[in-house]
C-alpha cells in the first residue's frame, strides 16, 4: 500500500444489513476522487457478521482496506480514536457506516481543506431524524456553546474532515470518555463548517438510545468545561448569603414591629424551600460525581480498548496487539 492521501475512518457496530450498500456507494465516490486513499474501518465488537462482511471486503479491496477488530464494543468515539492511531493519509475524513454521511460529500469537506482549513465539520442540510431528536439536539448545542466555547452547530453529524495533525493530537490525548469532534476542535487553528447532505439510516436501527444520548451530553459538558462545577459553587455562596439578609430580616422584623409574625409567616414554607434545597444539593453532588467519575476513569489507566486483529496488507492479516 502506498502512502494514501486520504484516509477515511469509519466506526461499524451492528450493521451488516446496511455494510454491503456502503461499500457500494463508498468506493466509487472515492475513487472519482481522483487522490490515493485508505479505508479504515474500526469493528466494535459487533455481535452480528459485520466483521465476517468487513473481512471480505478487506480481501477484495487490500491496497486501500485495513480493517481494526475490537474484542468488545467501547463505542463509537473509542473506534474512531483507534483509527486515528493507524491512519496514514495527510487528511482525515471520519463518517457512519450506515450511509446517514453520504459518501459522495467527502469531496465537499475536502474542498474545504484546500482553502486552508484544518477542521471542516459537516452541517446536516436536512436531518432525517425524528422531531423530537432534531429539538432535543438543538437545546443541548446552545448549552453547549455557551458552557464550553466549542461551536459545533451540528455536533451529530460525524462527516468531518481533519488534518493529520489534528488527529496526532486527538489520538494521543488519552482521554477515556470522549466525543472527537469537540476535542478535535481545541486542536484546530482553523475550523469552519460545510452543509452537507444527510439521509435516513440504509438498514438497520440506531444505537443510540436516549438514555445514551443523555449520557454523551454530560461527557461533553463536563468533559470540556468546569462551568457546572464553578456554577456550584456561585450558587452556594448566594444562597447562604440570600439566607443570611433572610434571617436578620425575620429577626429584625420580630423584635420590633410583628408580635403576631404575619407578613413573613404568608411567604415563608420552610418545607417547600427544604425540598428545593434538598434537590439542588443532590443535583450539584451529581455533578461533582460526574467530574469524581471522569477522574476515576482516568487514574485507572487501563487501555481504553483492545485489539483482537488488524487486517491490513502490510506486515500481513491478523497480528496480534494490546490495546491503546
Ligand atoms: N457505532 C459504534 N459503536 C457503538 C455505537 C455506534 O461504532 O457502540 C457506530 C455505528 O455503527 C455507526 C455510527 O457509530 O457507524 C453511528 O451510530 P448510529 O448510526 O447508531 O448513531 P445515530 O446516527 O443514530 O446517531
Ligand atoms: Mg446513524
Amino acid at each position: 500500500m502506498t502512502t494514501p492521501q486520504l484516509s477515511v475512518v469509519i466506526p461499524v457496530y451492528n450493521e451488516e444489513a446496511g455494510l454491503a450498500a456502503l461499500f457500494a456507494r463508498l468506493y466509487p465516490a472515492l475513487d472519482a476522487l481522483g487522490v490515493g486513499y485508505e479505508v479504515i474501518f474500526v469493528n466494535d465488537g459487533s455481535r452480528d457478521r459485520s466483521a465476517a462482511l468487513l473481512r471480505e471486503q478487506w480481501e477484495r479491496r487490500p491496497d486501500v482496506t485495513r480493517v481494526v477488530l475490537f474484542n468488545a464494543n467501547y463505542g463509537q468515539h473509542m473506534a474512531i480514536v483507534a483509527g486515528f492511531e493507524r491512519v496514514r493519509g495527510e487528511r482525515v475524513v471520519t463518517l457512519d457506516a450506515d450511509l446517514q454521511n453520504p459518501p459522495e460529500e467527502i469531496g465537499t469537506l475536502l474542498a474545504a481543506m484546500d482553502a486552508g482549513h484544518d477542521y471542516v465539520g459537516g452541517v446536516r442540510r436536512t436531518r432525517e431524524d425524528s422531531l423530537w431528536r432534531r429539538v432535543a439536539s438543538k437545546a443541548m448545542n446552545r448549552l453547549r456553546e455557551r458552557l464550553t466555547h466549542i461551536r459545533m452547530t451540528d455536533q451529530g453529524c460525524m462527516l468531518r474532515a481533519y488534518s493529520r495533525e489534528i488527529a496526532t493530537a486527538v489520538a494521543a490525548s488519552r482521554e477515556v470518555s470522549t466525543y472527537i469532534p469537540a476535542l478535535a476542535y481545541t486542536f484546530a487553528a482553523s475550523p469552519v463548517e460545510v452543509e452537507v447532505a444527510h439521509e435516513e439510516r440504509a438498514a438497520g436501527e440506531s444505537k443510540y438510545s436516549l438514555y445514551k444520548l443523555i449520557r454523551l451530553n454530560f461527557d461533553l459538558v463536563t468533559g470540556f468545561s468546569l462551568v457546572p462545577l464553578q456554577l456550584f459553587s456561585m450558587f452556594g455562596m448566594v444562597v447562604s448569603a440570600v439566607a443570611l439578609a433572610a434571617y436578620v430580616v425575620v429577626i429584625v422584623w420580630r423584635i420590633f414591629f410583628a408580635p403576631g409574625e404575619l407578613g413573613i409567616r404568608l411567604l415563608w414554607d420552610r418545607d417547600i424551600l427544604a425540598f428545593f434545597l434538598v434537590g439542588l444539593v443532590v443535583f450539584g453532588m451529581g455533578v461533582i460525581g460526574e467530574y469524581v467519575g471522569r477522574i476515576y476513569q482516568q487514574v485507572r489507566e487501563r487501555p481504553r480498548y483492545t485489539v483482537r486483529a488488524v487486517l491490513e496488507a502490510k506486515d500481513g492479516a491478523g497480528e496480534r496487539e494490546q490495546g491503546g
